[in-house]
Protein backbone atom coordinates (compact mmCIF):
# COMPACT_ATOMS: atom_id res chain seq x y z
CA UNK A 1 0.00 0.00 0.00
CA UNK A 2 1.32 3.48 -0.40
CA UNK A 3 1.02 6.65 0.63
CA UNK A 4 -1.73 7.75 -2.57
CA UNK A 5 -4.08 5.77 -0.41
CA UNK A 6 -3.19 8.64 2.55
CA UNK A 7 -2.88 11.50 0.55
CA UNK A 8 -6.40 10.68 -1.14
CA UNK A 9 -8.16 10.59 2.49
CA UNK A 10 -7.08 14.06 3.28
CA UNK A 11 -9.35 17.01 2.78
CA UNK A 12 -7.78 20.46 2.12
CA UNK A 13 -10.12 23.25 3.48
CA UNK A 14 -9.14 26.30 2.60
CA UNK A 15 -9.56 29.52 5.22
CA UNK A 16 -10.88 27.13 8.03
CA UNK A 17 -11.00 27.59 10.58
CA UNK A 18 -9.99 31.61 9.72
CA UNK A 19 -9.06 33.06 6.68
CA UNK A 20 -5.22 32.38 5.40
CA UNK A 21 -5.37 29.00 7.10
CA UNK A 22 -5.24 26.23 4.33
CA UNK A 23 -6.91 23.59 7.06
CA UNK A 24 -5.78 19.64 6.23
CA UNK A 25 -8.80 18.09 7.65
CA UNK A 26 -8.15 14.17 8.64
CA UNK A 27 -11.54 12.87 9.19
CA UNK A 28 -10.85 11.03 5.88
CA UNK A 29 -8.62 9.41 6.96
CA UNK A 30 -10.91 8.15 10.08
CA UNK A 31 -13.66 6.96 7.22
CA UNK A 32 -11.31 4.89 5.32
CA UNK A 33 -10.26 1.48 6.79
CA UNK A 34 -7.54 1.24 4.61
CA UNK A 35 -6.03 4.55 4.75
CA UNK A 36 -6.45 4.38 8.67
CA UNK A 37 -4.57 0.67 9.06
CA UNK A 38 -1.99 2.44 6.31
CA UNK A 39 -1.31 5.19 9.33
CA UNK A 40 -1.38 2.85 12.18
CA UNK A 41 0.66 -0.02 10.56
CA UNK A 42 3.64 2.65 9.10
CA UNK A 43 3.60 3.86 12.84
CA UNK A 44 4.00 -0.01 14.41
CA UNK A 45 6.96 -0.68 12.21
CA UNK A 46 8.49 2.63 13.09
CA UNK A 47 8.41 2.12 16.95
CA UNK A 48 7.78 -1.54 17.78
CA UNK A 49 11.50 -2.03 18.24
CA UNK A 50 12.78 2.05 18.89
CA UNK A 51 12.91 1.26 22.73
CA UNK A 52 9.95 3.72 23.28
CA UNK A 53 8.49 3.32 26.83
CA UNK A 54 4.91 4.85 26.61
CA UNK A 55 3.25 7.08 24.04
CA UNK A 56 1.21 10.31 25.02
CA UNK A 57 -1.50 11.05 22.36
CA UNK A 58 -2.47 14.84 22.46
CA UNK A 59 -6.42 15.67 22.25
CA UNK A 60 -8.25 15.06 20.20
CA UNK A 61 -7.31 13.89 17.17
CA UNK A 62 -3.80 12.61 18.30
CA UNK A 63 -5.79 10.20 20.44
CA UNK A 64 -7.31 8.52 17.70
CA UNK A 65 -3.51 8.00 16.28
CA UNK A 66 -1.97 7.15 19.86
CA UNK A 67 -4.31 4.96 20.78
CA UNK A 68 -4.10 2.01 18.61
CA UNK A 69 -0.65 2.33 18.85
CA UNK A 70 -0.68 1.96 22.21
CA UNK A 71 -2.52 -1.40 22.16
CA UNK A 72 -0.91 -3.04 18.99
CA UNK A 73 2.56 -2.39 20.81
CA UNK A 74 1.25 -3.23 24.70
CA UNK A 75 2.82 -0.07 25.43
CA UNK A 76 1.08 2.56 28.24
CA UNK A 77 -1.17 5.54 27.08
CA UNK A 78 -0.74 8.70 28.49
CA UNK A 79 -3.46 11.15 27.70
CA UNK A 80 -2.54 14.86 27.20
CA UNK A 81 -5.69 16.67 26.99
CA UNK A 82 -6.82 20.36 26.99
CA UNK A 83 -7.21 22.16 30.46
CA UNK A 84 -9.85 21.67 32.73
CA UNK A 85 -10.16 17.79 31.77
CA UNK A 86 -8.55 16.06 34.04
CA UNK A 87 -9.35 15.56 37.46
CA UNK A 88 -6.25 14.73 39.08
CA UNK A 89 -2.99 16.96 40.06
CA UNK A 90 -1.62 18.27 36.78
CA UNK A 91 1.48 19.58 34.96
CA UNK A 92 0.18 22.20 33.00
CA UNK A 93 1.66 24.63 29.86
CA UNK A 94 -0.04 27.62 27.72
CA UNK A 95 1.23 27.95 23.92
CA UNK A 96 0.48 29.40 20.77
CA UNK A 97 -0.67 27.77 18.05
CA UNK A 98 -0.81 28.19 14.43
CA UNK A 99 -4.21 30.05 15.35
CA UNK A 100 -4.50 31.11 18.58
CA UNK A 101 -3.36 29.84 21.81
CA UNK A 102 -4.15 27.16 24.17
CA UNK A 103 -3.48 25.15 27.67
CA UNK A 104 -2.51 21.27 27.71
CA UNK A 105 -2.28 19.33 31.21
CA UNK A 106 -1.45 15.83 32.09
CA UNK A 107 -1.75 13.51 35.10
CA UNK A 108 1.54 13.94 37.02
CA UNK A 109 0.93 10.37 38.12
CA UNK A 110 0.97 9.29 34.36
CA UNK A 111 4.77 10.46 33.63
CA UNK A 112 7.79 8.15 34.95
CA UNK A 113 10.31 9.51 35.95
CA UNK A 114 12.92 8.67 33.43
CA UNK A 115 11.45 7.08 31.08
CA UNK A 116 11.34 7.40 26.91
CA UNK A 117 8.01 8.90 25.27
CA UNK A 118 6.51 9.12 22.16
CA UNK A 119 4.53 11.97 21.54
CA UNK A 120 1.83 11.92 18.95
CA UNK A 121 -0.43 14.36 17.13
CA UNK A 122 -2.37 14.28 13.74
CA UNK A 123 -0.45 17.47 12.15
CA UNK A 124 2.47 19.41 12.96
CA UNK A 125 2.51 22.75 12.14
CA UNK A 126 4.36 25.55 13.81
CA UNK A 127 5.85 22.58 16.72
CA UNK A 128 4.37 24.71 19.60
CA UNK A 129 1.78 22.06 20.66
CA UNK A 130 4.62 19.63 20.76
CA UNK A 131 7.27 21.60 22.14
CA UNK A 132 4.92 22.13 24.82
CA UNK A 133 3.55 18.62 25.36
CA UNK A 134 7.90 18.18 25.56
CA UNK A 135 7.42 20.91 29.04
CA UNK A 136 4.91 18.43 30.48
CA UNK A 137 7.12 15.16 29.60
CA UNK A 138 10.09 16.54 31.38
CA UNK A 139 8.27 18.15 33.68
CA UNK A 140 7.82 14.85 35.36
CA UNK A 141 11.33 13.99 34.92
CA UNK A 142 11.21 12.05 31.36
CA UNK A 143 12.53 12.39 28.17
CA UNK A 144 10.68 12.75 24.63
CA UNK A 145 12.16 9.88 22.50
CA UNK A 146 10.36 11.58 18.84
CA UNK A 147 7.75 13.20 17.92
CA UNK A 148 5.03 11.99 15.16
CA UNK A 149 2.62 13.37 13.31
CA UNK A 150 0.79 11.85 10.16
CA UNK A 151 1.10 15.52 8.54
CA UNK A 152 4.21 17.89 8.60
CA UNK A 153 4.20 21.43 7.07
CA UNK A 154 7.62 22.08 6.74
CA UNK A 155 7.36 25.75 6.00
CA UNK A 156 6.72 26.32 9.31
CA UNK A 157 9.68 25.50 10.58
CA UNK A 158 8.66 22.50 13.56
CA UNK A 159 12.29 20.98 12.86
CA UNK A 160 14.05 23.86 14.29
CA UNK A 161 11.62 24.77 17.10
CA UNK A 162 11.89 20.91 17.76
CA UNK A 163 15.45 20.30 18.12
CA UNK A 164 17.42 18.11 18.64
CA UNK A 165 14.58 16.03 19.01
CA UNK A 166 13.60 14.27 15.84
CA UNK A 167 10.34 14.58 14.30
CA UNK A 168 8.77 11.86 11.65
CA UNK A 169 5.68 12.26 9.57
CA UNK A 170 4.30 10.36 6.94
CA UNK A 171 3.21 12.99 4.43
CA UNK A 172 4.76 16.63 4.53
CA UNK A 173 2.53 19.37 2.72
CA UNK A 174 3.55 22.85 1.06
CA UNK A 175 2.40 25.88 2.00
CA UNK A 176 0.30 26.49 4.85
P1 LIG B 1 1.26 23.53 15.89
O1 LIG B 1 1.23 23.60 17.38
O2 LIG B 1 1.40 24.87 15.24
O3 LIG B 1 2.30 22.54 15.39
O4 LIG B 1 -0.19 23.02 15.42
C1 LIG B 1 -0.52 21.68 15.51
C2 LIG B 1 -1.91 21.47 16.05
O5 LIG B 1 -2.86 22.35 15.47
C3 LIG B 1 -2.38 20.08 15.74
O6 LIG B 1 -3.13 19.61 16.84
C4 LIG B 1 -3.24 20.22 14.50
O7 LIG B 1 -4.33 19.35 14.57
C5 LIG B 1 -3.68 21.69 14.51
N1 LIG B 1 -3.42 22.35 13.22
C6 LIG B 1 -2.58 23.41 13.04
N2 LIG B 1 -2.55 23.82 11.77
C7 LIG B 1 -3.40 23.00 11.10
C8 LIG B 1 -3.79 22.91 9.71
N3 LIG B 1 -3.31 23.74 8.79
N4 LIG B 1 -4.67 21.92 9.39
C9 LIG B 1 -5.16 21.08 10.33
N5 LIG B 1 -4.83 21.12 11.63
C10 LIG B 1 -3.97 22.07 12.03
Amino acid sequence: MSVEILDKAIRRVPDFPKPGILFYDITGVFVNPEAFRYCIDKMAELYENSGIDAIAGIESRGFLLAAPLAERLGLPLVLIRKKGKLPGETYSCKYALEYGTAEIEVHKSDIQPGKKYLVVDDLIATGGTFAAAKSLVEAGGAEVFEFFGIIGLPELNYEKALAPVKVTTLINYNGK
